[in-house]
This record gives structure tokens, sequence and C-alpha cells, in this order.
């Protein structure tokens, strides 16, 4: 069994900046303090970062704000280009990229790959969208004046992004921004910053003009980020993260009337009909289940099974489960990193220990694996009640509980039964009963026959307490951009002129 050397991951954490970036130039904290990147599977530090003051958050925001009306002003196609050289060195880079964020997240390699290249795409999408921002003239319907109606980059914007897709959730905000003709200040999580940096550094090769990305790592969250929301030069907030998090985050952006785009939690059904493909179903499930550790928004955090088949489906699903390997990300035979830090094992562990008192049954896992790292064991859990914390919360771990339903009427109830609508996922035969889903569900997306959605040539959010705005696709420009009308006078009102 072969991993990583040593010395190419020293190598690699010698490179990877680890300084706040403000007005195009790296510094240290304005009180000299730093913090420790830790790799959830050793427990051990892997490099020290910067930690942002409020201060060095202010200057953020002075830089940003500086830079904004040059920015607004630079043709569509600059910042195109700067977005497709982004997107061709992140992917040139796809290796350093995938190992950064292995060691600061812990999910395997192969996965760490994939984010690499489903982040680098919304550079490239963006990229193309930048010089397709539109407007339109048209006469007013009682002929006398004439409607002009244009695009104009919002302005200044404060990110903060979670730790679960390090490069994917910054770079779905950054690149629709560029395009826009915004400028930004990102806040990474304190769990996973590396990655956002080594970001920076390619914005930096890439040509992006002084101000328009400043990025300020912080152990202080809220007293680094609640002065600039409080701020008037600050025009818009995206947040990825906890619905609860958010939720305080809308309640202060208030006092400055912000704009506001929300990326929060989720509830995911997995429905599966009695006319569904089995087999596809348990590989889908796993996906859904299983992708990122089970640490993801989108994750299936309650598996609905038909009663007639969940016999069989959940014979194949638990033997999937026992199957996984969790190991480092980065030895070749992981197939399930660890979770993030020890309080989210701890809230795994739990959830499964109350739902056994509840009266669930344990198929397969059901334990954390002992150290080092934060390790717990893929989990499938049977005859879990209905009131059982674990399907109410986002679960955020690999472990699936398993409940049956007898009619459609009733999955789609259970399925609604949730203060969240992010996504939710069916397998069917019956197409039909697919487009009764997708007007039935509370959801902002729904995968038939499909374990993942996201794509960022879709339009990705939720309903309900999941968030509020989209990311991706056409969709995602919007949310950096304001609509302005100027209404003109009737051209041919004055004969003199014609
Ligand atoms: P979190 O605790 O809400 O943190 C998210 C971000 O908010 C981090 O950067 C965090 O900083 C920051 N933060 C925490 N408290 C703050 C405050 N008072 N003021 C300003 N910023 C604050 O969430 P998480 O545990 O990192 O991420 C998991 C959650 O994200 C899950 O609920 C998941 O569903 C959600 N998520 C949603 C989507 C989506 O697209 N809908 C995608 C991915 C994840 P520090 O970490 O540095 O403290």
């Amino acid at each position: 069994m072969t991993m990583t050397a040593p010395d190419t991951e020293r190598e690699l954490l010698s490179r990877v900046p680890t300084g706040l970036y403000i007005d195009g130039g790296w510094r240290q904290s304005a009180s000299g303090r730093s913090f420790a990147v830790v790799d959830p599977s050793t427990g051990e530090a892997l490099a020290q970062v910067a930690d942002a003051t409020p201060e060095d958050g202010e200057a953020a925001l002075d830089a940003a704000h500086r830079a904004q009306k040059g920015w607004a002003k630079t043709p569509p196609r600059v910042r195109a280009e700067i977005l497709r050289r982004a997107f061709e060195l992140v992917t040139a880079r796809v290796d350093e990229f995938a190992l950064t964020m292995t060691l600061e997240m812990g999910k395997p390699l192969a996965e760490s790959r994939g984010e690499v290249a489903y982040g680098a795409e919304f550079l490239r999408w963006f990229s193309e969208e930048a010089p397709r921002i539109a407007g339109r003239y048209s006469t007013a319907p009682d002929g006398a004046n004439r409607l002009l109606v244009v695009k104009r980059p919002v302005g200044p914007c404060l990110f903060i992004t979670p730790w679960n897709f390090p490069l994917a959730m910054a770079t779905r905000k950054i690149a629709p921004a560029i395009a826009a003709g915004c400028t930004m200040v990102l806040k990474p999580a304190a769990l996973t910053p590396l990655t956002a940096l080594l970001l920076t550094q390619v914005f930096e090769e890439a040509g992006l003009p002084a101000g328009v990305l400043n990025v300020i790592p912080t152990t202080r969250a809220g007293a680094v980020t609640g002065p600039l929301i409080r701020d008037p030069r600050l025009r818009k907030l995206s947040f990825t993260g906890s619905t609860e998090v958010g939720r305080r985050l809308i309640a202060d952006s208030a006092e400055q009337v912000l704009r506001v785009s929300m990326e929060l939690g989720g509830n995911a059904p997995f429905i599966v009909f009695d006319d569904a493909d089995i087999p596809a179903a348990v590989t889908g499930g796993i996906l859904a289940k299983m992708r990122n550790g089970g640490e993801a928004c989108v994750a299936a955090n309650r598996f609905l099974v038909h009663e007639s088949v969940a016999e069989e489906f959940t014979t194949a699903f638990v033997e999937r489960m026992a199957a996984f390997t969790p190991a480092r990300g980065t030895d070749p035979e992981s197939t399930v990193g660890p979770l993030v830090d020890e309080a989210t094992r701890n809230k795994v562990s739990s959830l499964v220990a109350e739902a056994i008192e509840d009266g669930a049954t344990v198929a397969v896992g059901g334990q954390p694996v002992p150290g080092p790292g934060y390790f717990y064991q893929p989990t499938v859990l049977t005859g879990v009640p209905a009131s059982a914390r674990i399907l109410n919360e986002e679960i955020f771990g690999p472990v699936a509980p398993i409940t049956t339903f007898r009619t459609e009427a009733e999955a789609i109830e259970l399925a609604n039964a949730t203060p969240f609508g992010l996504v939710c996922f069916a397998y069917t035969a019956d197409l039909n009963r697919a487009l009764r889903l997708a007007e039935e569900l509370d959801t902002g997306m729904l995968g038939i026959n499909a374990g993942v959605v996201s794509n960022p040539a879709a339009p990705f959010g939720g309903v309900k307490q999941s968030g509020l705005g989209r990311e991706g696709g056409f969709e995602g420009i919007d949310e950096y951009l304001e609509t302005r009308y100027v209404g003109i006078a009737d051209p041919f009102a004055s004969t003199e002129d014609a």
C-alpha cells in the first residue's frame, strides 16, 4: 500500500500561501497572530495561516471598494479571459489542488480531483457568461416613451464559505462576481483556508487586478465579518453554510438592506419506488449518501423505500456500505475519509446512539473508528421511527437511515415534512410519476434516477430554510447584477430632429 510521499506533502505545503491577500498583496495579520490548519485524518497541524482581525477585514473592504469603479468598467471580454486563464491554471494544477484539499479536509484524492474539475468548471462557465450580459430596449405600450433596461454590477460583495467543498464553494461565488464586474472579500472556513489561498494565487497569476479579490481567513468569523455587513460600502452578502448561521446573517443584513444569497442546510429524501431499477437505485443511493463522506448539503439524509422492495434494496445497500475502506485520503485504498473534526464526529455518534435508543437497528457500522483521526464507520440504520432526530436534522456523515412507505402520496408527504428544501432524489420507471414529483415536492432541485445533480450549468439552490438565490446556470450571474431602468422620451416627439 503506497501513500503520498511525506516529502511531496511537505514540499506542497511549503508552497501554499499562508498570508492574508488584500489589495493585490500578501500580508500578515494586523495582530501578527496565526492559527493552525489540522489534518483531520491524523489530528496533526499542517500549516499556520494568518488570522485576520477586524482591522484586516476593514482593509479588505477598503480595497474592494476602491477597486469597484474601475473593475465595473473593465470590458467583459477582459473579465472573461481572466476567468478562462484561472480555469486553465486550476486544471493544470489539479494534483496540487487535490492534495491540498485532501490534506486539510480529508476526502480521498480521487474525490478531491472530482471537486477540482467541478470547482474549475464554474470559472469556465462564467467566463462564457461574462460577455453575454444583456439588456433590452423597447417601446412603452402606449408608444410614447422608450424603455432602456441595463444590468449593472451589484458592487462590493462579502463571501463566507464552508469547509466541505473548499474549492467549489468559493468558485461558485467568485466566478459570477468577476464575470459581472463586482469586487469581493472572501472569508473561507477556518478549517480549510489553504485551498482558497491556493486559488487566490491562481487569480493573481491570471492577472486579476489588485483589490478585486481579497481573502481573509480568520478564527473570529463573527467579529471580522460583522462590521463589514454593517458597512454601507458593502452591497451584497453571499453565504454558504448552516441554516442557523445563515438566519443570523440575514437578520444582520437587514440593517443595510443588503442583497443576500444563502446556500444553507438540507435534509434530502432519497425515495425508491416499487417500480425502480433497484441495482441502479443502490448505486445512486451510495453516491448520494457517500460523496464527500456524507459531508454535503445535498447528501441523502433519509432513505424512503417502498415496503415491497425495502428488503432487496437494504440488503444490496448494506453490502455496498460495508465495502467502504475508511483511510487517510492520500492512501490509494481509501474510499472514505475522516469527518472534518471531533465535534462533527461526536454529533454523528450522538445521532446514531439516539436513533438506537428510539428503536432503530444497526444493519452495518454504528461506531467511530479508533484513532488517529476522526473516522466513522459507514452505517445503515433500519426501523428508524419518524420522530427520530436523525431523520429531522442534517447528519453530515456516512450514516443512512432507511424507512419505508406504502403509497406515492405518503412518500411525498414524508419527503416534504421538513423545514428544508434543497434537493430530493427519486428512483422510478414511471415518467408520469416523475413529473408528478417534480410538481409536488417542495424542493429547489430534484434528481430523477440520478444520485448527483450538481452541475455548474444548472441553477443550484434551495427553497424554505435551505436558502435564497441560485448559484451556477444562467441564473448564477443574476445574483451579482442589478437591473437599472432608463425611461427615454419618445425620440419622434420632436419632428425638428427627424
Ligand atoms: P457553518 O458553521 O455555518 O459555517 C459556514 C461558514 O460561516 C464558515 O466560514 C464559518 O466560519 C462562518 N461562520 C460561522 N459563524 C459565523 C458568524 N457568526 N458570522 C459570520 N460567519 C460565520 O457551516 P459549516 O459547518 O462550515 O458547513 C456545513 C453547513 O453548510 C451544512 O449545514 C451544509 O448543509 C451547508 N452547506 C450548504 C451548501 C449549499 O449550497 N446549500 C453547500 C455546502 C454546505 P468558521 O468555520 O471559520 O468559523
